[in-house]
C-alpha cells in the first residue's frame, strides 16, 4: 500500500466509523460500554439532487430504527444541506421535520449540525419552527461574532445548545479572527450558557475549556454533557464518564468519509495534532 493511501486508512479508521451503519451501531456500542453515548452522524454534504436528499432521510430514517431496535445510547445529528437546503428551503424542512418525527416516535433525540457562516441564520429558523421541545438540539459556534445574541435567542425558546469553536472560515468583519479569540468567545458563551440554560453541551477538545465547565458546574448544577469526536482524545472522555460525567462521542460513517478526514486534517493547527491522535492510547 502507497503511504498516503496507509494514512488515509488509518485516519479513517481512527475518525470514522465504518461505511455501514452497522459499522455506526458497533462503534457506538463501545463507547456505550464505557458509559459513553454515540452522536451517529451519516456523512454526506452538499447534496444537490431530490433523489440523493430522499435517500439520506431514509437513511436516517433506517439509522434511527436501529439505534431504537439495539438499545444503542445514540443520538443522531445531520446537516441541513444533506436535506436540500442548497436546492429548496421547503424540502430541507420538509425533510428535517420527518425525521424529526419518527425519531421523537423512537425516542432518538436529533442534533442540527452548524455549516457554513450564510446557512446560520436559516438554520436557525428552521430549528426553532420545527422543534420540539427536549427532543432536538442546534449546535452554535464560537468563532463567529453573531453566536452570543443566537445562543441568547436560543435560550430564551429554552432550546438545547451543543456549542463548538468552528470547522469553517468566515470573513473578518462576522468571525473572529484567531483561535485565541475565539476561544476567548467560547468562554464568554459558555458563560452565558451556565447562567441563562439548564442543559447544554460542550463540545472540545480543549481540556482547559471542559476543567472550567466541571468548576462552574460544581457551582451551577446544570445538565451538561461533555461532547468529543470519534478518536480525538477519547481516552479523556472515558476518564469523564467515569469520574460521573455525561459524555457524548460524535460518530460519522458512510461512504463519504474522504471529505470528513480531511476537514479533520486541515483542522490540526499542524500535522503532529493529526499524528498524536492517531496514535493516542488507542484502548478506545
Ligand atoms: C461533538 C462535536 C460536534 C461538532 N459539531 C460541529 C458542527 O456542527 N459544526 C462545526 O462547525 N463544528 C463542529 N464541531 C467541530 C468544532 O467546531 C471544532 O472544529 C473541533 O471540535 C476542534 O475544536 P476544539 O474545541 O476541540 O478546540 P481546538 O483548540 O481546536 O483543539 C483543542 C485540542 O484538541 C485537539 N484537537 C483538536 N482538533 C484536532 C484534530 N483535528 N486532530 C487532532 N487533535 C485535535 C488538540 O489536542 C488541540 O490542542 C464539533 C465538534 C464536536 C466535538
Amino acid at each position: 500500500m502507497q503511504g498516503g493511501a496507509l494514512l488515509e486508512k488509518l485516519i479513517a479508521g481512527r475518525w470514522i466509523a465504518g461505511v455501514s451503519t452497522g459499522d455506526a451501531i458497533a462503534a457506538a456500542k463501545e463507547f456505550n460500554r464505557h458509559g459513553i453515548s454515540g452522536i451517529i452522524n451519516y456523512l454526506g454534504e452538499e447534496i444537490s439532487s431530490e433523489d440523493e436528499v430522499e435517500s439520506t432521510v431514509k437513511k436516517y430514517i433506517s439509522i434511527i430504527d436501529t439505534i431504537s431496535s439495539t438499545h444503542t445510547s445514540a443520538d443522531i445529528s445531520l446537516k441541513l444541506s444533506q436535506l436540500g437546503q442548497n436546492i429548496d428551503e421547503s424540502l430541507a424542512r420538509r425533510s428535517y421535520k420527518k425525521i424529526l418525527s419518527h425519531a421523537s416516535s423512537r425516542k432518538v433525540f436529533v442534533w442540527l449540525d452548524m455549516e457554513t457562516y450564510d446557512k446560520v441564520e436559516d438554520t436557525i429558523n428552521i430549528f426553532l419552527d420545527i422543534e420540539r421541545k427536549g427532543k432536538s438540539g442546534i449546535c452554535i459556534q464560537s468563532y463567529l461574532k453573531r453566536s452570543a445574541s443566537d445562543i441568547k435567542r436560543l435560550s430564551e425558546y429554552g432550546a438545547i445548545v451543543r456549542l463548538v469553536k468552528g470547522a469553517y472560515t468566515a470573513p473578518y468583519d462576522i468571525a473572529y479572527s484567531s483561535r485565541e479569540l475565539t476561544t476567548k468567545n467560547y468562554y464568554a458563551l459558555m458563560d452565558y450558557l451556565f447562567r441563562n440554560s439548564h442543559k447544554f453541551t460542550i463540545a472540545t477538545h480543549d481540556k482547559d475549556i471542559t476543567l472550567k465547565a466541571l468548576r462552574l458546574n460544581k457551582w451551577y448544577r446544570r445538565d451538561i454533557t461533555h461532547a468529543m469526536l470519534k478518536g480525538i482524545h477519547n481516552q479523556y472522555a472515558v476518564e469523564l464518564a467515569k469520574g460521573g460525567e455525561n459524555v457524548s462521542i460524535y460518530i460519522p460513517f458512510g461512504e463519504k468519509w474522504k471529505e470528513y478526514a480531511f476537514r479533520r486534517i486541515s483542522e490540526g493547527s499542524n500535522m503532529h495534532l493529526v499524528i498524536n491522535s492517531l496514535f493516542e492510547n488507542q484502548k478506545i
